[in-house]
């Protein structure tokens, strides 16, 4: 989903992060206050002032979205749920979790800490903008806390429309599931309704962009996005009712092949790589496990030294990123891979390898399941 980020600051331990993309977003915002809004809400200021509000509300933008972002962290980290970080990109804000909500109570709890945040921001800009009338502060500063105060409070709107993965979506699966106690039910009702809510934008922002509106074209994207996430939610929680539960022993392959570490890479490369096509193998000395070789190793030696250099020289010492244990669960085994990319890790038990599990092995597993439960 993301592009490169880089790392801003922390907030209340949260980091934040910006993704490449948002500086695009950036300028395109920047722009349009200075070019198009405040000259016409004061027409009487220098062109210099437009650009400097301009640059000041995006920032101030940014940071509203930042504490909206901070505010579902919070209380996500109330509920034992752990954060990776908040980032910005072209579409907004995200705060990353890696868990979804156990109960119906902490995901309303965890959703709609964001749009309270998002409303209590546009309250008190809608606040210094009517003070500021009223008690002549300089127009700059008025204007600025007005566009504040109208961009959080439509963004709440915009947020609350009942379609997932918006908050109000994730507010009413929330609902539904804590009424039906079905979570798969809630989210195949409210990423239908994501899905349709996405269509609807794109269908609405191609009509506008066509009569002329850039801002449509906008719209379209957002739309995409959206319904490409709607069902992306959906296929990830499929995967994770399937997957949850089962121990990666159930799907491991036992007796996986070896290396040997006095063994050359070259030998390595020819009578394993390019044999068996597997992309990682555990490396052995005798019946100890000293870790694993994977592509990504072979290609870090020049080609000359593959002779000269044993397995042992590249080898990768065991990880969390490259093995796990055979009574873990298989979703964990799941994150774990989409983590590093990888698609096979060793299952250790202490320090003894007991097996291999593939990324094919537990999707056919997926696979099959559904179409198990569709017969029924
Ligand atoms: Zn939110």
């Amino acid at each position: 989903m993301f592009g490169p980020r880089f790392k801003l600051f922390k907030l209340f331990g949260f980091q934040v992060n910006v993704d490449l993309s948002w500086t695009i977003v950036f300028v395109l915002l920047s722009w349009t206050f200075a070019v198009n809004w405040f000259p016409q809400a004061r027409p009487e200021l220098p062109t210099a002032t437009y650009w400097t509000m301009g640059v000041v509300t995006a920032l101030l933008m940014f940071l509203s979205i930042v504490l909206h972002e901070v505010s579902h962290a919070l209380v996500a980290r109330r509920f034992g749920l752990p954060i990776r970080g908040i980032t910005l990109f072209i579409f907004g804000g995200v705060a990353e979790m890696t868990e979804e909500p156990p109960t119906a109570r902490s995901e309303f709890m965890v959703a709609i800490a964001g749009p309270i945040a998002s409303i209590a921001i546009g309250g008190l800009c809608l606040a210094l903008w009517a003070g500021g009338q009223a008690g002549g502060w300089p127009g700059p500063v008025v204007s600025i806390a007005g566009v504040l105060a109208w961009i959080n409070i439509s963004l709440v709107i915009f947020n609350m429309v009942p379609a997932f993965p918006l908050d109000g979506g994730r507010v009413l699966r929330s609902v539904l599931w804590q009424w039906k106690g079905n979570l798969r039910w809630a989210t195949r009702v409210t990423a239908g309704i994501g899905s349709a809510f996405g269509l609807a934008l794109i269908v609405i922002g191609v009509l506008r962009f066509i009569v002329g509106d850039f801002f449509g074209a906008w719209m379209a994207l957002i739309g995409l996005f959206l319904r490409n996430a709607a069902r992306l939610s959906y296929q990830q929680l499929l995967l994770r009712t399937a997957l949850e539960g089962e121990p990666v022993s159930r799907f491991m392959k036992t007796d996986p092949i070896t290396v040997p570490r006095q063994l050359s890479v070259r030998e390595l490369v020819e009578d394993y790589f390019l044999r068996h096509h597997h992309k990682l193998y555990p490396v052995v000395d005798g019946d100890r496990l000293v870790g694993c070789a994977t592509t990504a190793d072979i290609k870090k030696l020049p080609r000359e030294e593959w002779d000269r250099q044993t397995v042992g020289a590249i080898v990768q010492g065991r990880c969390e990123e490259n093995s796990i244990a055979p009574d873990a669960d298989a979703m964990k085994a799941l994150a774990t891979m989409s983590r590093g990319r990888a698609s096979r890790l060793m299952v250790v038990d202490g320090d003894r390898l007991v097996g291999i599990l593939t990324l094919k092995d537990l999707l056919e597993f997926f696979s099959l399941k559904m179409e198990l439960e569709e017969a029924r």
